[in-house]
């Protein structure tokens, strides 16, 4: 069976958000299945042993939650008290432990490999970017269908799409066909 593939980004919480795309277009769902979410949190760092569905349910949990705080944040709106609830108590669950590389990376070191482990890193990463506890600022996507979540450390804090290679790319195709409609030149 083929499965959409992962939207990976730089930053740990709103690539987790990113496994449920075009929210408010047509939506495409990334980890439709509990393997799905194993996959995608190994190539995140965060290998688990195996993965239930009752976990997957907890997982789409968490994400929605940092959806609605993150959107919340973005807007200047006060942050949703259950997805507040929801990412506190994700965070609080689970064991996990960065660990330096001798190469001087971080890497997170799994109390037992479960899913509750991988989703408290997630779920404290979401804090370091809501509470402001790291340089950037949250934004919502300028493509209409879109409308994630991302976080934003561009030096100039105005990028506008979530990702240039989708987001970006398409709103660009748009307007250049919306010109020549209208008889403006390139
Ligand atoms: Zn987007």
């Amino acid at each position: 069976m083929e499965f959409p593939e992962f939207r990976l980004g730089s930053v740990l919480a709103t690539s987790f958000t990113a496994t449920l795309t075009e929210r408010c277009g047509e939506p495409v769902e990334r980890i439709p299945t509990p393997g799905r979410l194993a996959d995608w949190l190994a190539v995140s760092g965060l290998t688990v042993d195996s993965c239930s569905q009752a976990q997957l349910d907890l997982a789409k949990d968490l994400r929605e939650a940092i959806h609605a705080a993150a959107t919340a944040a973005a807007l200047g709106q006060p942050l949703p008290e259950r997805a507040v609830r929801t990412v506190n108590e994700r965070s609080a669950r689970g064991h996990a432990a960065a660990v330096l590389t001798p190469e001087g990376a971080r890497r997170w070191q799994l109390g037992s490999a479960a899913v509750e482990d991988a989703l408290s890193v997630i779920a404290a990463d979401a804090i370091d970017i809501l509470s402001g506890e790291r340089d950037g600022r949250l934004a919502l996507c300028a493509s209409p269908t879109c409308r994630a979540a991302f976080f934003d450390t561009s030096q100039s804090r105005t990028r506008k799409w979530c990702e240039m290679n989708t987001c970006g790319n398409r709103q660009k195709k748009a307007r250049y066909h919306a010109r020549r409609l209208q008889g403006v030149g390139e």
